[in-house]
């Protein structure tokens, strides 16, 4: 199958943490690699953890907090100093491109690549597409335009049933329009009919990067059955007044979302600088009450689906 994997860089929210980097995640499908968020150290994660940065493709932000996006100008510099010649593209708020583009100017920053800035309002639409894969924005509430993002693979091709195809002697030249769906006719005739000749693809993969945001239920429908849900869980139930005047959301909201959206993992992370290593274990019971399978974000932690 072809490897979808995640790597934690950073799991934390915007004070700073000793044991924690502000948000940031890297996501690999095939050999193609996206940065989701950029918080402040990104680049060190990404060469403790091994993960080449050259390989990024597409960066994702979120919205304009520091803790999701002051890695950017660093990593975009250092791939300027590596002599970097593939073009990368930035999908971002408003504003985004201006913040960057000034900084490149003041500190006379020369690029060796090609930047390009896709800019969304915040609304749910699909912002990029290609022969795999397609990302889509998913609108959050929080303090500044703010958007999630949902990455799924396309529908693969139907896959031959290998006996059919040898006992029915079908031609090599045939076999790629019946696996794009064609019925194939016999020699005597006779129609075999697709559904006959293939078996349906496995079930395209999907994940959701939703950070930040107050609950917000109605993202449940737009997400669906993803197979990995990471969603900010930034307080535990005894700060939930604090989520709702930060805009932000709770464990156990989270993880309400994951349920009514009828997801089949959740991944928490954003966690306030408040929690310590010792409190995650009870933020981590709050949302299993909820919904079971539950992990909580740790840096270096690879996930696979
Ligand atoms: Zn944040
Ligand atoms: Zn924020």
């Amino acid at each position: 199958m072809i490897p979808f994997e995640l790597t934690i860089l950073g799991c934390g929210s915007a004070s700073p943490a000793k044991e924690r980097n502000p948000t940031a995640q890297y996501l690999k499908w095939a050999d193609r690699c996206f940065l989701l968020d950029c918080g402040e150290g990104s680049q060190m994660r990404m060469l403790e953890y091994g993960l080449k940065s050259s390989r990024i493709e597409h960066i994702y932000i979120t919205h304009l907090h520091g803790d999701h996006f002051f890695g950017l100008i660093g990593l975009l510099t250092t791939f300027g100093m590596l002599k970097r010649t593939a073009p990368l593209k930035i999908f971002g708020p408003p504003g985004l491109a201006a913040i960057i583009e000034l900084q490149l100017e003041l500190t006379g920053s020369v690029l060796s690549y090609t930047l390009e800035f896709i800019t969304w309002e915040p609304v749910f639409a699909k912002i990029f597409e290609d022969e795999h894969l397609e990302v889509y924005t998913i609108p959050l509430s929080h303090r500044t335009p703010t958007c999630g993002y949902l990455f799924q693979e396309k529908p693969g091709q139907r896959k031959l049933i290998r006996h059919k195809v040898e006992s029915l002697n079908i031609p090599i030249n045939q076999l790629a329009s019946i696996k794009a769906g064609a019925d194939f006719i016999g020699g005597d005739g006779f129609c075999h009919s697709n559904a006959t000749l293939t078996e349906a693809p496995r079930a395209p993969r999907r994940f959701a990067f939703i950070t930040d945001t107050v609950y917000l239920p109605n993202i449940a429908p737009l997400i669906g059955d993803v197979d990995l849900l990471y969603h900010e869980s930034t307080f535990n139930n005894a700060n939930a007044d604090k989520a709702i005047s930060t805009f932000h959301s709770t464990a156990e909201q989270a993880a309400s979302i994951a349920a009514s959206a009828g997801a089949k993992r959740l991944l928490i992370g954003h966690f306030s600088a408040k929690l310590k290593k010792d409190d995650l274990g009870n933020l981590l019971a709050e949302a299993t009450s909820i919904f079971p399978n539950t992990v909580l974000a740790e840096e270096g932690m690879k996930l696979e689906f």
